[in-house]
């Protein structure tokens, strides 16, 4: 089963996405991932990718949609996909269709995380993780149990993303609405769209997108 995850940033993708790699064996494939990636290496790519990710602004079309035809290519036909953060244009919603269709694949599912604006600016600029083992950390809404310790690995190092201020979190938003938000009408006439309320806990989430692929 391939699915799409679409949602404003800070909608909560990435850690359902996490669920559904653990609990149905899935392979998420983030743009948003591959890209910070690429920025760590110094090459002319990683440099324009770099500047264009701080800016809240969208990469190329291109460069996103053969990052994601590379991983598929690796990809046994049995593994679903979850397509996180991708696509984001309408050129790459048509990009996809080609890619797929490639790879023998086919799309069942676009799943919208529907929230509230202001709640995520909130939710964004507040986050960080542990520069260790990645877990996730909010200043309101997850602090470790011992302030500055890791819950999962006992590090006292963290980081925060260098896009998730507020100025940044403002413009992602508005190139989702957009840019990316006209792509779900496509969707909506194969019939493939399902709707989640995004602002609901974790768990709640993630049983309503359980019983969307059930
Ligand atoms: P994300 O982690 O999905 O919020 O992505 C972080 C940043 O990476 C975005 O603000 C964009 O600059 C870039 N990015 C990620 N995915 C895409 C995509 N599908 N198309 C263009 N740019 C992307």
């Amino acid at each position: 089963m391939d699915i799409i995850l679409l949602g404003p940033p800070g909608a909560g993708k990435g850690t359902q996405a996490h669920r559904l790699v653990e609990h149905h064996g899935m392979m998420q494939l983030s743009t948003g991932d591959m890209l910070r990636e690429t920025r760590k290496a110094d090459t002319e790519l990683g440099r324009k990718v770099s500047d264009i990710m701080d800016s809240g602004s969208l990469v190329s079309d291109d460069i996103v949609s053969a990052m994601i035809d590379a991983k598929l290519a690796d990809m046994g036909p049995e593994v679903g996909a979850i397509f996180d953060g991708y696509p984001r244009t309408a050129a790459q919603a048509e990009q996809l269709d080609e890619i797929l269709a490639k790879h023998g694949r086919n799309l069942d599912h676009v799943i919208e995380l529907e929230v509230d604006e202001d709640a995520l600016v909130e939710r964004i600029t507040g986050r960080y993780s542990c520069a260790n083992c990645g877990a996730g950390y909010h200043e309101v809404f997850k602090r470790p149990e011992v302030d500055g310790v890791c819950d999962e690995c006992g590090s006292t190092e963290f980081k925060r993303r260098p896009d998730d201020t507020e100025e940044t979190v403002r413009h992602r938003m508005q190139v989702y609405r957009s840019e990316t938000a006209p792509i779900l009408p496509g969707y909506e006439k194969r019939g493939i769209v399902s709707r989640v309320d995004g602002m609901g806990a974790i768990d709640e989430v993630t049983h309503a997108i359980d019983s969307i692929l059930a």
